[in-house]
């Protein structure tokens, strides 16, 4: 059996290895099953194999795998299309392999816009403290978060980090520099926090007033995760970007990102603008297109609202009963955790040794963002391990930072 000597080390996983994967089970080469609430981090929306993805894979690897975005990929105007459609909003798309491919066509999208529009001054871009947006040089400059820069030399100017709260008082942190404001409607890495729906549509009449521009960083919160397929529908409208970045659970575990902007301001990248070679293939839009339909589907949606009130009802059980262990919930749908009195990371690791998959997010959070096919029994299923491991919990130290 080969070992991971010859990987970078970036990553430290666990013994345990998976090997196959059903709905919401993994299960490892000795049979072993596992509950899997991370869905590689809010990824396997529709559970492991799914057999219309599995299908839709099949059938478009015997057609035609890669051709460039030299020539016309079908798939990728029939997914743009009903993306667009679905938004309501006159848009455009860019297929990326990544979020943080997508996040970058965001930024560069708005940059140039501004630049078109005879403003090249206007390049500041505003994010918010527990962001998250990739890893990539732009990214991790985009996010400020400082264990992520640390070592990779001098920051990248035109950034602005303002402080998390500071979302709801944008008006005392705008300049003539500010090209666009991004963050995530839900934030994930950060710890699962919500940017409640007023806040949402402050923000948006801010931007239009001021003439910038509102990203949207919908990776995580995206693709069905909070029971509208991206996040800040919840504001019903009021509250629309003007770019929008998409991925993890849009490719349903095939890896697929999306930038979606408005029409007049996607129009700004013309050839020679932007490209990727692979972004968007014929395999990814196989996958994309039939995720789309499943994702999109107004009884699936619903489901995921009653599948994570049932769950968000058991976690407030589980605050009542573990008040020593529990801090404070977070999150929204199914994207959903803890904030941990006791050391989340610890937790996770127990959780794991008892059959169950979690994720864990800054500020010591146990994070969970379960296939969105789950039922209540998974749901029962994973609340009785959770309750084991609190259990055992309650007499360890308080986590300190
Ligand atoms: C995961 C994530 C990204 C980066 O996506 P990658 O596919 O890892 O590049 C960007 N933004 C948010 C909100 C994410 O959760």
């Amino acid at each position: 059996m080969a070992t991971g000597d010859h990987l970078y080390d970036c990553y430290k996983p666990p013994a345990q290895e998976f090997v196959r994967g059903e709905g919401a089970y993994l299960y490892t080469e000795d049979g072993d099953k596992y509950l899997d609430f991370i869905a590689g981090i809010a990824v396997n929306g529709l559970g492991h194999a799914h057999p219309e993805l599995v299908q839709a894979v099949k059938d478009q690897s015997e057609k035609l795998w890669h051709l460039s975005n030299m020539f016309r990929i079908q798939g990728q105007y029939e997914l743009a299309e009903k993306y667009c459609n679905y938004l309501g909003w006159p848009g455009k798309v860019f297929f990326t392999n990544s979020g943080a491919e997508a996040v970058e066509c965001a930024m560069k999208t708005a940059r140039r816009y501004h630049y078109d529009m005879g403003d090249p001054e206007r390049y500041e871009i505003i994010t918010f403290t527990g962001a998250f947006h990739g890893r990539t040089f732009g990214t991790i400059n985009a996010g400020g978060n400082p264990k992520y820069l640390k070592g990779f030399g001098p920051a990248i100017p035109g950034f602005t980090h303002l402080p998390f709260e500071e979302l709801s008082n944008l008006e005392d942190h705008l300049s003539d520099k500010t090209a666009a404001v991004m963050f995530e409607p839900v934030q994930g890495e950060g710890g699962l926090r919500p940017v409640d729906i007023d806040t949402l549509i402050k923000v948006r009449n801010q931007c239009t007033e001021n003439g910038m521009l509102l990203i949207y960083d919908e990776v995580q919160c995206g693709a069905g995760r909070t029971g509208k397929l991206f996040a800040h529908e919840w504001a019903e409208g009021k509250a629309d970007p003007d770019i929008m970045a998409a991925a993890k659970g849009i490719g349903g575990g095939f890896p697929l990102g999306a930038c979606i902007a408005r029409e007049e301001v996607a129009k700004v990248m013309v050839p020679g603008t932007h490209g990727s070679t692979y972004g968007g293939n014929p395999m990814a839009m196989a996958v994309g297109n039939k995720a789309f339909d499943l994702l999109s589907d107004e009884d699936f949606l619903a489901n995921v609202v009653k599948t994570s009130n049932f769950l968000k009802q058991q976690f407030e059980g589980l605050k009542d009963e573990f008040p020593d262990v529990v801090d404070e919930l977070r999150g929204k749908g199914l994207l959903i955790g803890m904030r941990l009195k006791k050391a989340a990371l610890d937790i996770r690791k127990n959780a794991l040794s008892k059959g169950l998959l979690c994720g864990s997010a800054g500020d010591n959070v146990l994070r969970m963002a379960p296939p969105l096919i789950i039922n209540e029994n998974h749901v029962r299923e994973a609340i009785a391990v959770l309750r084991e491991c609190f259990e055992e919990a309650r007499n360890l130290p308080d986590f300190e930072g």
